[in-house]
């Protein structure tokens, strides 16, 4: 049965005026329940992280100073959030949703985060919405454990992933592919094993060939043992953050390549959300929808 991790503290409430669309982590369980995707069975809720699992991929010092709120001014500014103790707690609860998720798909081939995707939040510091990287956190829970050998990061969100790409510099046990819109935020990159920057107004055609043209090559080099997909939705041409114009069909074609190249080449995968931005709540959650439908349909 398809793993869902979920959390009530994942729509935690931001203050009034504040513009990220927090409700779509109750709207998307809403939407895949309503519509019979998924069934209550489906989910389980992850309690928060213990602490040394965090220690392998960010320093001390920020973990404390998380911890105590104690984060300097230009830090908060660059995280987006108001640092409150609800929101680090809600970001351990997102992370250890995420191991356990990947835990789940090592036994289903599938494991799955309703939230999660935090590629932006460095070994040191946080940046766009994310104070934890779970993506780097999970890589490395499965390394440490032994549970896998080598990990590769699919990060197709429109935004690239600077900091799982700061965190796993110059490592060769995990690879890092990451797949944005060029001109997006952020404005200064960092290096990923690769990197595929597109150009403004990238459509569905062009944005699948550059994924086809890409994504066997680096499972047939590297020999991953283990996928991690972030599958962002901002890379929709309905988007308010996204350079790019993927229509809801293209992004149900590159889940779909996605998953089936993992589960063809009998690699797990554990899937986290990402970034989505539309105007339209409806578009964000139509765009997530996709990933968990085909889970069911090419697993269950
Ligand atoms: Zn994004």
């Amino acid at each position: 049965m398809l793993k869902v991790a979920w959390s009530n503290v994942y729509a935690h409430p931001l203050p009034e005026g504040h513009r990220f669309p927090m409700e779509k982590y109750s709207l998307l369980p809403e939407q895949l329940l309503y519509e019979g995707t998924l069934t209550e069975g489906n989910f389980f809720t992850p309690g928060s992280i213990d602490e040394r699992w965090l220690l392998n991929t960010h320093h001390r010092d920020y973990l404390d100073r998380l911890e105590r709120l104690e984060l300097s001014r230009a830090e908060i500014r660059a995280i987006g959030f108001p640092l409150t103790a609800e929101l680090v707690h809600r970001e351990k609860v997102i992370a250890n949703g995420s191991v356990r998720a990947a835990v789940y798909a090592l036994q289903d081939g599938v494991g799955m985060n309703i939230a999660g995707g935090t590629h932006h939040a460095f070994s040191d510091r946080g940046e766009g919405f994310c104070l934890l990287n779970d993506i780097a956190i999970t890589a490395n829970y499965l390394l440490e454990n032994q549970l896998v050998r080598r990990v590769l990061v699919v990060d197709m969100d429109v935004h690239q992933g600077n900091g799982t790409a700061e965190i796993f510099r110059g490592r060769t046990d995990v690879f890092t592919f990451s797949m944005h819109g060029e001109k997006n935020f952020p404005h200064r990159k960092e290096k990923s094993h690769l990197d595929i920057g597109l150009s403004d107004g990238t459509g569905d055609r062009e944005y699948l060939c550059a994924l086809t043209a890409n994504l066997p090559k680096i499972l047939e080099v590297f020999e991953p043992d283990f996928l991690i997909y972030q599958c962002g939705v901002d890379v929709l041409a309905s988007d308010q953050l996204g350079r790019l114009q993927l229509s809801q069909n293209g992004l149900k074609e590159r889940d779909e390549t996605v998953l089936t190249l993992a589960k063809n080449n009998r690699i797990p995968v554990m899937c986290c959300m990402g970034g989505g931005y539309s105007k339209r709540i409806k578009d964000i959650i139509e765009g997530h929808a996709h990933v968990f439908r085909l889970a069911q349909s090419l697993y269950f």
